[in-house]
């Protein structure tokens, strides 16, 4: 079967659109029909060469469609259905699978960083030559192949442009204060950073029932943004004394949870010191990975607990539809975060403002 993708086959270079080719299904596999896909930071890492993958390459892990067909062995879903891919699909009986850390699952963290699907191989090709997945995903493409635990059903009634963000962003930022942090109402939260992530972290604190929900952002837009989506207050890092003055809101103590959403390695000494005695520090930011960081001892003494976390405590078949549905009730904010709306050939323009800092989120609407 032929289809288009975006194809990223050298460092520094434009994705370009290709006819790739998918091999037969198999028996856990499920094959989506990709209706939208997200574009996400950490797709322009690969593309910039900051994070290392096998190329060629079809990048995109924020996807969402209906399930064209299904392998022998799929139970989970059939034909139709409208699912949000989970870029990390576990296999549910590994040592950390077992210890209810699916985010660590093993065969995950073994093959995803190779280009492959959990069983160590691609189905994708191009030009007779293997072409690799991206976070066991691939959703820059009118089709992906994902393995079972990676194609999670939401209801039908959500569109799909706004569905997807679901899978990445929201996930991950929401995650932080509901499964992370454990939020509970009137705890008080700060989001170090507003850009999607931060900004659902700070829907997370709304949900949550948190109060006050402090935004804090060098950018005077963003901050005017993280108040449509729930802050009680904003501070701009370049003018404010921020620790000061979330202590002047949280009767001189910190705040109980404190979420680094900005990846600058200055901003994790504010988060600690941000944070009460016996609160928490939610990493959700991302660095390079061989930055050392520095930290004033004094400011981690105080019970306080740091906890880094890539997705946002996610468990995909509980937390996918829940979101969902939050947003068809009306409770979680989705439309907001959509920039703009591309089609697949535009997708390197929308990389170009993602780099520019420009947008919150670029949607790919995916033609067949
Ligand atoms: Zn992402
Ligand atoms: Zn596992």
């Amino acid at each position: 079967m032929d289809f288009e993708a975006a194809v990223l086959h050298e460092i520094g270079g434009a994705l370009s659109i290709e006819t790739v080719s998918i091999g037969d299904l198999q028996p856990t596999d499920v094959l989506v029909r990709v209706h939208a896909s997200g574009l996400c930071h950490t797709d322009l890492e690969v593309m910039q060469g900051s994070l290392a993958y096998p190329l060629p390459i079809v990048l995109g892990h924020e996807g969402a469609g209906v399930v064209e067909a299904v392998g022998s062995g799929v139970t989970l879903v059939k034909p139709g259905d409208h699912v949000v891919c989970s870029w990390n699909p576990n296999c549910g009986h590994c040592f950390y699978c077992d210890r209810d850390q699916p985010i660590l699952c093993e065969p995950f963290a073994h093959h995803q960083p190779k280009g492959h699907l959990l069983d160590g191989t691609s189905r994708l090709s191009i030009n007779g030559e293997k072409l690799h997945h991206f976070s066991v995903m691939s959703s820059h493409a009118q089709f992906c192949v994902v393995p079972e635990s990676g194609a999670i059903k939401v209801p039908d009634a959500i569109p799909f442009d706004r569905a997807c963000l679901i899978g990445c962003g929201v996930m991950t930022g929401v995650g932080a204060l509901l499964n992370i942090a454990k939020a509970s109402v009137g705890a008080s939260a700060v989001v170090l950073g507003c850009g999607a992530v931060g900004l659902n972290a700070i829907q997370g604190a709304h949900l949550a029932g948190c109060e006050p929900i402090i935004a804090v952002d060098v950018a005077p837009d963003k901050l005017e943004k993280a108040k449509i989506f729930g802050a009680t207050h904003t501070f701009n890092a370049r003018a404010d004394d921020v620790a000061a003055r979330v202590k002047e809101l949280t009767a001189g103590r910190g705040a109980d949870h404190v979420i680094e959403a900005a990846g600058i390695l200055g901003t994790l000494q504010t988060a600690f010191d941000c944070t009460r005695p016996g609160g928490d520090v939610v990493l959700l930011g991302k660095t390079d990975v061989n930055a050392q960081v520095g930290l004033r001892w004094g400011s981690m003494m105080g019970e306080r607990k740091m906890i880094r976390s890539s997705y946002g405590g996610a468990r995909p078949r509980r937390d996918f539809p829940l979101l969902a549905q939050l947003y068809l009730d009306g409770k979680l904010n989705l439309d907001d975060l959509i920039s703009m709306r591309i089609d697949l050939d535009q997708i390197n323009d929308g990389f170009a403002a993602m780099a520019e800092n420009k947008i919150i989120r670029a949607v790919i609407e995916m033609r067949h």
